[in-house]
């Protein structure tokens, strides 16, 4: 195999994967920063050996496994709504599956590391400041508890890559930065879709069943109806990952069919926000003119992506399951709007069930967006003052998200709603349910702006910042005094109010 040969950018018919090697870097690469808890709980490996050169050099694609073949994934899929055809890994190589001590398989991914059949018009690399992002959210998500992709190490080299970045009406110019992020399946929507589109049935067949023997163990591919039984655990795990981004105020930013994930994992890490002030309008990326993948309209948007992988599957549904199939998607609402429920009571320390609690939370979200209080400070806030601090309406100076809310005049009705539905908590008491409340509602969240400003420093070599926001994140539910000496549950700095991010990366 010519290894530069097979890097041609081309149409691919019939085949799920194309070889496709790594094209190293002409300069030297640094270690930004590694994952303690990849390297040694996924991949078996020492902290140590992240210091090695044989480590640097399997990590910026200048060498591979022995005996391993890198491949890059052929996948379509709907962008912004519309058919996009093929599209594919255009900068990532699956560089191979470890199945590790526990006996569990991961798939590692290089991402940045060069051309690969499906680069379109693209040059193959990833930025430092997208790579940072990627590699830092990652890991945030992880210890959010939310089904994700992780990300092992980050390696930027002294190479150009040019991006649409001014800086006072210059092109800046940016490094090239290669992640390796490890998930146990990449498969996506689009994986199907394409398929699908070309009528490549025998194919799409073989994909469906080796995805679900190798991660859906309680579906049996012996089973006729085992494309229905994936399809309807697709749909609620969908739901439930969506309700859980929203429970974070986290926004995907481009929810295409190609970036999302057969296993309900959050995978592509581009133009996403934490939202800061309550707003369900607030769209990450500057490009997505149409607001199409604002916050408030993930969970439709996530509809729309099931409607699209029943339509790669309809081909192998009869028509009683096509029926059924169906039907299973209009259970989708409903799962979302029971795990949304469930996840903003449990934010809001509600035990048991009563009539008017959607009516609660709902309330208090609308006073959010009426003052635009901080969504992750104003749920932290609720969960640190105590209830005889509330019912006398007396908020200490420390809770500034509470302090702009209370400003509402409906926020005195709102607060003796919400304590006289604390007392139908059975068995509870009030440092019970702050102590539920702290380890649900973070209090460090990945703001744009703390990466903005760890990148910023990031570009002159200095990654301490990349380190401390990798330690405060790993535990965002606990207080850690450099992250409230950096502001990180502080108001966003004043310089960074009108920051947004472009999905150039
Ligand atoms: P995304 O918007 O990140 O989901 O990317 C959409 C498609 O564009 C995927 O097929 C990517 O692999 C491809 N792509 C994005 N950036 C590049 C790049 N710099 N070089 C090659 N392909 C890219
Ligand atoms: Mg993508
Ligand atoms: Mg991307």
């Amino acid at each position: 195999i010519d290894p530069v040969k097979e890097n041609y950018v081309r149409k691919v018919k019939n085949c799920v994967f194309s070889i496709a090697f790594p094209t190293p870097f002409k300069s030297r690469v640094h270690l930004v920063a590694v994952s303690k808890q990849v390297l040694e709980d996924i991949l078996d490996l020492d902290l140590s050996v992240s210091e090695t050169d044989d480590f640097i050099q399997l990590v910026s694609g200048e060498k591979i496994v022995p005996g391993s073949i890198p491949l890059a994934h052929r996948y379509g899929g709907h962008q912004f709504g519309i058919w996009a055809d093929q599209l594919g890994d255009g900068r990532a190589h699956l560089i191979g599956i470890y199945m590790n001590r526990q006996g569990e398989k991961w798939e590692l991914q290089l991402k940045g590391s060069g051309k690969t059949p499906y680069s379109r018009n693209g040059d193959g690399r990833a930025v430092l400041r997208s790579s940072v992002r990627e590699f830092l959210c990652s890991e945030a998500m992880y210890y959010l508890r939310i089904p994700t992709s992780r990300a092992a190490s980050l390696v930027v080299s002294d190479d150009a890559v040019w991006r649409d970045q001014f800086y006072n009406g210059n092109v800046v110019k940016e490094r090239g930065a290669v992640v390796l992020r490890v998930a146990k399946s990449w498969f996506r929507i689009g994986s199907l879709e394409i398929l699908a589109h070309y009528g490549e049935l025998d194919l799409l067949r073989m994909l469906l069943d080796f995805i679900i023997q190798e991660h859906f163990p309680s579906i049996d591919v012996k089973e006729p109806n085992r494309y229905l039984d994936f399809f309807s655990t697709v749909v609620s795990e969908t739901a439930q990952l969506i309700a859980l981004w929203m429970s974070v105020g986290f926004a995907h930013g481009v929810c295409n069919t190609d970036n999302f994930s057969l296993l309900s994992i959050t995978i592509d890490y581009g133009p996403f926000g934490f939202m800061e002030a309550y707003n369900p309008d607030f769209v990450p990326n500057t490009s997505d003119d149409e607001r199409r993948y604002k916050i408030g309209n993930q969970a439709n948007i996530g509809m729309f992506n099931l409607n699209k992988l029943l339509q790669a599957l309809n081909p192998l549904l009869d028509p009683r399951q096509k029926q059924l199939a169906a039907q299973i998607l209009e259970g989708y609402p409903i799962l979302y709007d029971t795990r949304f429920r469930e996840l903003f009571k449990a934010k809001l320390g509600l035990l048991g069930k009563s009539k008017g609690d959607d009516d609660l939370i709902a309330f208090l979200l609308h006073l959010m967006e009426k003052t635009e209080a901080d969504f992750t400070m104003t749920f932290r806030q609720l969960s640190e003052i105590t209830q005889s601090q509330l019912q006398e309406l007396s908020i200490p100076q420390q809770f500034w998200a509470l302090k702009m809310i209370s400003k509402h005049k409906l926020f005195p009705a709102w607060v003796s709603q919400y304590l006289l539905r604390l007392k139908s908590n059975m068995n509870d008491s009030d440092s019970e349910r702050r102590k539920r409340m702290t380890t649900v509602n973070p209090r460090y969240v990945l703001k744009n702006w703390m990466v903005e400003s760890a990148v910023q420093k990031a570009e002159r070599n200095d990654f301490s910042e990349v380190h401390l926001l990798q330690q405060v994140l790993r535990r965002p539910f606990q207080k850690h005094s450099a992250a409230e000496t950096a502001g990180y549950s502080s108001p966003t700095p004043s310089w960074a109010k009108d920051l947004r991010v472009s999905c150039s990366s």
